[in-house]
């Protein structure tokens, strides 16, 4: 299903997606050197209930998960990238750590992702992290009302191509709203001028990953946690951003998500 916006709707999304990112810089300050992965989902899930909002993470059963995910964050480490489930582990210096959470409020959906690095940055890292922030700014300046999906997904998949990481097709952005998946898919990479054509009030989650080293991914024995296959580094960069007649508006930034981009 997709479904176009309207003005107040996407302003109760952007009311969604200033929530997700204040949670997002409250768990990013706590993650440091010996914290627990677990302490971490639960610092997440009490923001979650004083704000009177809903995981829409908890009890989510796709078809690839192994039971319902019992839990309201994402949290992978280093070659986890996707659908990290929270273990009992404490971050060690140099990790590098990807948080990713949706919820909803009033019946409306934001979700982001972002990676950090904890302790002592190694340089490689630092690099991969912010090729996924270049390719998540390049993918929202595409999105363009009379521009196609194929614009956003090409503009995503060169900044990986000049950096040579290898693209993973399988996961990438999606349509969201009312629920936290909604059509199209948004793939991280593709053919400028293809695909739907981009009009006001599509909201999209854009949300470009890379692993250093393979397009590939594997599944840990919990059906959840995805993996780089051949074990190199990940991460993760991701906005719920909405299509409007004009420049894009970033719906989950920290402070100026009312502002359209300069
Ligand atoms: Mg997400
Ligand atoms: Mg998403």
């Amino acid at each position: 299903m997709m479904e176009l916006k309207t003005a107040r709707e996407i302003d109760a999304m952007r009311v969604t997606g200033t929530f997700v990112a204040g949670l997002l810089d409250d768990l990013a300050a706590r993650a440091q050197v010996g914290v627990n992965l677990l302490d971490l989902e639960h610092r997440a899930r009490q923001l979650i209930e004083q704000r009177g909002a809903v995981s829409c993470y908890w009890d989510y059963a796709p078809s690839f998960g192994r039971g319902p995910f019992r839990n309201v964050i994402c949290l992978s480490v280093n070659d986890a990238v996707l659908h990290g489930l929270p273990r009992d582990y404490p971050l060690r210096d140099g990790d590098l750590l990807s948080m990713d959470i949706a919820v909803s409020i009033e019946g409306w959906v934001a979700d982001s992702a972002r990676s950090m690095i904890v302790g002592t940055p190694r340089a490689e890292d630092e690099h991969l992290i912010a090729a996924t922030q270049r390719a998540l700014a390049a993918g929202i300046a595409a999105a363009l009302p009379g521009n196609r999906l194929g614009d956003v997904s090409s503009a995503i998949g060169a900044v990986a191509a000049e950096d040579g990481y290898p693209v993973n097709t399988q996961f990438g952005g999606h349509g969201l709203g009312r629920t936290m998946h909604e059509d199209p898919h948004v793939p991280n990479q593709g053919r400028p001028g293809r695909g739907l054509a981009l009009r006001p009030g599509l909201t999209l989650a854009l949300e470009p990953w890379f692993a250093r080293g393979t397009d590939r991914i594997v599944y840990d024995p919990d059906g959840w946690t995805i993996r780089s296959a051949d074990g190199s580094r990940t991460a993760h960069s991701e906005h719920t951003i909405a299509i409007t007649d004009g420049e894009p508006l970033v719906l989950t930034s920290p402070d100026d998500g009312l502002r359209p981009r300069e």
